[in-house]
């Protein structure tokens, strides 16, 4: 399938007057109509709710947007926590799926009446001398161990996964908890991630519902939701099938009839934490090729680079680009995209066929939505790059500015040099 652009040159030309490049670019109509489908699709679930996996894309305004279709936020650390709070995201609108917990996360998580998902059984006592009890809702966090296949393709490897309490752990964990007083309980597993099959949610629904039969029945505590997490993905390359979430909610509504329903559990709400797929595909990343280079290798420079967008350097993710105004030429150039890191892997595309590129172009890298902006990071004193959002109007507004150098020396405020450092 042939990628398309949300933004056409025309309008480009217009942003880039007002906010120069390069930036992160959310398309508001994409976003709105990706969460209606995803509520749609779970609509005959009364109790169904997405907490937006805040980590992928920790923009308010963003958020926000997801906010007014009822959507939580899944939190996993104190400042995704003030986030949340600051829009009015609290109580148990918040899902607390952390791991490796500090203290004074839970304080706050607890103090805020989110819920809490527990990653292990020893946070048992952990959660208990720090908040000083427990509260009555409460969810685990299940990791089955082992490799998690969809017919003969491994989806992924949980057994290698640092998340989650065995399966041994989390019956034993809920009959602790109920011991000491809690009262709806809540199962959760994320088994495989950027998932691109319509399989991956009923297969793994499958599973946690048969655990939940027999943890109700072997503990006898209430469950009251089952959250499937995160890891819907969407297709990076031009070639994969994106998903149907139609044919994802109706894969798991089976599953809950076949195995739920029958074992006297059709009150269970299901939950999802979906980051990628609510924003991934809505936001790109608008670049200028400022340098072209001809040594062992064919270069086009633009003026991003990895801070902006680490996964082609992280994970040597393809990340589609369109060069803007020749979506037509023919691609009989092969190029390797760079930024001006001091590091060879800052790339963000690898003998890469494109039309033939000239400085000043704009290119466009797709599907930076979520795990974009939100991975980035200073080295080579390189600053974080503005946020726009193109409204359903067509009009652009800045929701987060880029960062000055006064930014970057921020942390030295307490000290003389600073001073001078954040004045430059
Ligand atoms: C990262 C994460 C998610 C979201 O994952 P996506 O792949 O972006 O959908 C959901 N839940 C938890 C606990 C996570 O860590």
């Amino acid at each position: 399938m042939k990628k398309e652009v949300f933004v056409t040159k025309e309008q480009l030309d217009e942003i880039v007057k007002e906010f120069p490049t390069p930036f992160h670019l959310y398309d508001e109509k994409g976003i709105r109509e990706n969460v209606k489908a995803l509520k749609e699709a779970f609509a005959w679930n009364p109790g169904y709710k997405e907490y937006f996996a805040v980590k992928a894309t920790p923009n308010p305004f963003l958020v926000q947007i997801l906010k007014e279709y009822g959507c939580g936020c899944d939190c996993s650390s104190y400042t995704e926590l003030i986030l949340s709070d600051a829009i009015g995201v609290r109580g148990e609108d918040i899902m607390f799926s952390s791991n490796d917990t500090p203290a004074e996360e839970y304080v706050l998580a607890d103090k805020m009446g989110a819920i809490i998902n527990l990653d292990d059984i020893t946070h048992i006592d952990f959660l208990e001398q720090t908040i000083g009890h427990i509260p009555e809702t409460i969810s685990c966090r299940y990791n089955p161990g082992g490799l998690f296949k969809i017919s003969n393709d491994i989806m992924d490897n949980p057994g290698d996964s640092k998340f989650g309490m065995t399966t041994e752990q989390i019956f034993e964990a809920f009959k602790i908890l109920k011991e000491k007083g809690a009262k709806d309980f809540g199962i959760h597993a994320f088994l495989a991630s950027n998932t691109v099959t319509n399989d991956y949610y009923p297969m793994l629904a499958k599973v946690l519902f048969e655990q939940a039969v027999r943890l109700q029945r072997e503990t006898g505590v209430h469950i009251k939701f089952i959250n499937l997490s995160g890891g819907i993905g969407i297709p990076y390359k031009p070639d994969q099938e994106p998903n149907d979430i139609r044919a994802i909610g109706d894969g798991v509504r089976r599953v809950y009839e076949e195995v739920l329903v029958p074992a006297g559990m059709g009150d269970v709400a299901i939950y999802t934490e979906l980051g990628r797929y609510m924003m991934g595909p809505y936001g790109c990343l608008v670049t200028t090729a400022i340098h072209e280079k001809h040594t062992h290798k064919e270069y086009i420079g633009v003026d991003a680079c990895a801070v902006n967008l680490m996964r082609p350097a992280m994970y040597g993710s393809y990340h589609h680009i369109t060069v803007m105004g020749k979506e037509d030429w023919p691609c009989n150039h092969k190029y390797d995209v760079s930024g001006s890191l001091c590091e060879n892997n800052d790339k963000f595309a690898i003998d890469r066929m494109l039309p033939k590129i000239d400085k000043g172009d704009y290119l466009v890298i797709h599907d930076t939505g979520a795990h974009g902006f939100a991975m980035g990071y200073n080295y080579n004193g390189k600053l974080r790059s503005a946020e726009v959002l193109l409204r359903e109007d067509g009009t652009a507004q800045l929701i987060r500015r880029a960062e000055t150098p006064a930014d970057y020396f921020a942390t030295f405020d307490c000290f003389d040099i600073g001073k001078k450092l954040i004045q430059k």
